[in-house]
C-alpha cells in the first residue's frame, strides 16, 4: 500500500534473505503495514552460498556445510520445508599433515586444543619438546586481563609454538581463512579468554566445561549439516517464499542519503528507492562505498578480506592408489604444500558421489600465498594435483575439475574488531538511525551466525518501526 513503511535490505545473501523471510512472517503474521524489499547486486541470490550438480555429482563452491551445535540454521531449513533434505556429515578420522606426512588428529581436541593428554601424549604429530612446552598450560599463570589480543599471541603464550603451528593454526585458519597472529581473540573465541580467566589452564577449563563424551562404540557423533541438493536449495527455497515484487536482482545499491526522517537509496539503475529503515547486509566495503560521506565509516575501508580458492576433483575410484579411512586433513605451515586443506567430499557427503567415484576438494591461498587464487585454471589444478599426488598416490588425471574463486570473501577480523564494530555502530545511532549492519563482516561468518545477525536485525527493525 502507498502508505506503508519501508523496509529495505542490501544483499541477498543467507543473511539479507533471512532478514527477508522473518520479516515478512511477522508482517504477515501481525499484520503490520510494512513493505519489505530487498536489492542484490548480482543476477542470483545467496551470495557465497553456491551449489553445482554435475554428472550425477553434488558439491559446494562456497560452504558445504553448518555446525549442528548451532540452532539457526536448520531452524531456517526446517521454516522453509526443507527438513527431510537435512543431511548429516559422515563421521571418521581426520588427518593433519605435517612435513610429509599425514598424521591422525589427536583424539579430545578441541578446536587443537587438547581436553585429554594421554592422545597428546603419544600423538605423532609433535616433538618430545612440543608437548612438553604444551603442557607447560598446566602450571603457567592466567595471561594479564586484555581487552583483545591476537589468537595467535594468546595460543602461543599458552601452548607454544609447535602446538600453535602444527594444529591449532590450520584448524582456525580453515575457519577463518586469515593469520591467527592478526585476527583478534574476542571476536573469534572470547569463551577462551574467559576459560584462561577463571581456570588459569586452558586444559583444565575446557576438561570442566566440554560435556564429556560417553565412551561407547558408537561412531563418533557428527558435528555439521548440510541439504541432500546442495546448500543452494536453502536460497532457492526461502527465495520462494518471498512475495512478488519484494526481489530487486541485478542492481547494486550504490549511495545513501538521510533525507529528514527517512532514507533515498541511490540504485545503480539510476533509480532512487525510498526506506524508513534500512538492513545493511553487504559486505563491510560495500556498507563503506554506499555511506562514504561518514568519515565514522572508514574503519570498514581499512578492514581487508582475504582471498581462496577451493579446487574440486572427481575421479574413478581405481585412480587413487593410497586411500587413507577418514574425512580429509588440513595442512600444518611446517610442510611444504600449497594447499591448504583438502576433503574427502565422497566420505564426509557419501550422497554426493555417485558409487565408485571419489571427489575431493581442495583449497588453496594461505597468508602470504593468496596470488595463487589469481593464477589460471591449468595452474591451480596443477599445484593441486602436485600435493595431492604426493599424498594419496594418484595415477589417472581428474574426471573434470571445477576451480571456484573467491576474492575478498572472508572478512578479517583483526584485533580491536569488536570495538572498532561498537563505534561505529554507535555513530550510525546517532546519525543514522533505523540503519542496521548485518552479515559475515562483523559478528561472525559461519552460516548459523549470519541467520543468527539477520534474525536479530528483524528485531531491531521492528522495534525502530513500533517507537
Ligand atoms: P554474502 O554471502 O557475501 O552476501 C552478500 C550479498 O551482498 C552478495 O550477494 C552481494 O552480491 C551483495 N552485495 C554486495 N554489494 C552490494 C550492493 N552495493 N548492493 C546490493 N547488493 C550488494 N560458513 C559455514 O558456516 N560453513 C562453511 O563450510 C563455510 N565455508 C566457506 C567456504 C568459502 C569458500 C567461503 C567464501 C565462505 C565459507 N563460509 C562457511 C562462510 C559463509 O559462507 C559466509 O560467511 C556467509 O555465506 C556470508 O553470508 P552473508 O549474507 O553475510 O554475505
Amino acid at each position: 500500500m502507498a502508505n506503508d513503511k519501508q523496509i529495505v535490505i542490501i544483499g541477498g545473501g543467507i543473511t539479507g534473505l533471512t532478514a527477508a523471510y522473518y520479516l515478512q512472517k511477522q508482517i504477515d503474521e501481525q499484520q503490520l503495514p510494512y513493505q519489505v524489499r530487498l536489492v542484490e547486486a548480482s543476477d542470483r541470490l545467496g551470495g557465497k552460498i553456491k551449489s553445482v550438480k554435475k554428472d550425477g555429482y553434488t558439491f559446494e563452491r562456497g560452504p558445504d556445510s553448518f555446525l549442528i551445535r548451532k540452532p539457526s540454521a536448520a531452524k531456517l531449513a526446517k521454516e522453509v520445508g526443507l527438513e527431510d533434505q537435512l543431511i548429516k556429515n559422515g563421521t571418521g578420522q581426520s588427518y593433519i599433515l605435517v612435513g610429509d606426512k599425514l598424521h591422525k588428529m589427536p583424539s579430545g581436541s578441541f578446536m587443537g586444543i587438547p581436553t585429554q593428554v594421554r592422545p597428546f601424549l603419544f600423538s605423532s604429530v609433535f616433538s618430545t619438546k612440543g608437548k612438553l612446552t604444551a603442557g607447560l598450560d598446566l602450571i603457567k599463570p592466567k595471561g594479564k586481563q586484555a581487552s583483545d589480543q591476537s589468537l595467535g599471541l594468546f595460543f602461543r603464550r599458552r601452548f607454544g609454538d609447535e602446538l600453535v603451528e602444527n594444529l591449532v593454526e590450520p584448524l582456525l585458519s580453515g575457519i577463518y581463512a586469515g593469520d591467527i597472529d592478526n585476527l583478534s581473540l574476542m571476536a573469534t573465541f572470547p569463551n577462551f579468554y574467559e576459560l584462561e580467566q577463571e581456570h588459569r589452564s586452558l586444559v583444565k577449563g575446557l576438561r570442566k566445561t566440554v560435556p564429556k563424551k560417553k565412551k561407547t562404540k558408537d561412531k563418533k557423533p557428527s558435528m555439521f549439516y548440510s541439504l541432500e541438493n546442495g546448500l543452494e536449495s536453502l536460497v532457492d527455497a526461502v527465495e520462494r517464499r518471498l512475495k512478488n515484487g519484494t526481489l530487486i536482482k541485478g542492481v547494486s545499491v550504490d549511495h545513501i542519503e538521510r533525507k529528514n526522517e527517512s532514507y533515498h537509496l541511490l540504485l545503480g539503475s539510476g533509480e532512487v528507492l525510498k526506506a524508513d529503515t534500512i538492513v545493511m547486509a553487504a559486505p563491510h566495503f560495500a556498507a563503506q562505498r554506499m555511506l562514504s560521506q561518514y568519515d565514522f565509516m572508514d574503519p570498514f575501508k581499512e578492514m581487508s578480506a582475504t582471498s581462496v580458492a577451493n579446487v574440486t576433483l572427481a575421479f574413478d575410484a581405481s585412480a587413487i592408489k593410497k586411500d587413507f579411512n577418514g574425512t580429509g586433513f588440513v595442512v600444518s605451515r611446517n610442510s611444504d604444500y600449497r594447499i591448504t586443506a583438502c576433503t574427502w567430499t565422497h566420505k564426509k557427503w557419501p550422497k554426493s558421489t555417485p558409487d565408485g567415484k571419489v571427489l575431493l576438494r581442495c583449497y588453496v591461498g594461505r597468508p602470504g600465498d593468496e596470488q595463487v587464487v589469481d593464477l589460471p585454471d591449468e595452474t591451480v589444478v596443477d599445484i593441486v594435483m602436485k600435493d595431492l599426488k604426493k599424498i594419496m598416490d594418484i595415477t589417472e588425471a581428474p574426471e573434470f575439475t571445477v576451480v571456484s574463486r573467491w576474492k575478498n570473501a572472508m572478512p578479517q577480523y583483526s584485533v580491536g574488531h569488536k570495538d572498532r564494530l561498537n563505534q561505529v555502530r554507535d555513530h550510525m545511532r546517532e546519525t543514522l538511525p533505523g540503519v542496521f549492519l548485518a552479515g559475515s563482516s562483523y559478528e561472525g561468518i559461519g552460516i548459523p551466525d549470519c541467520i543468527d545477525q539477520g534474525e536479530e536485525a528483524v528485531d531491531k527493525v521492528l522495534a525502530f518501526l513500533s517507537a
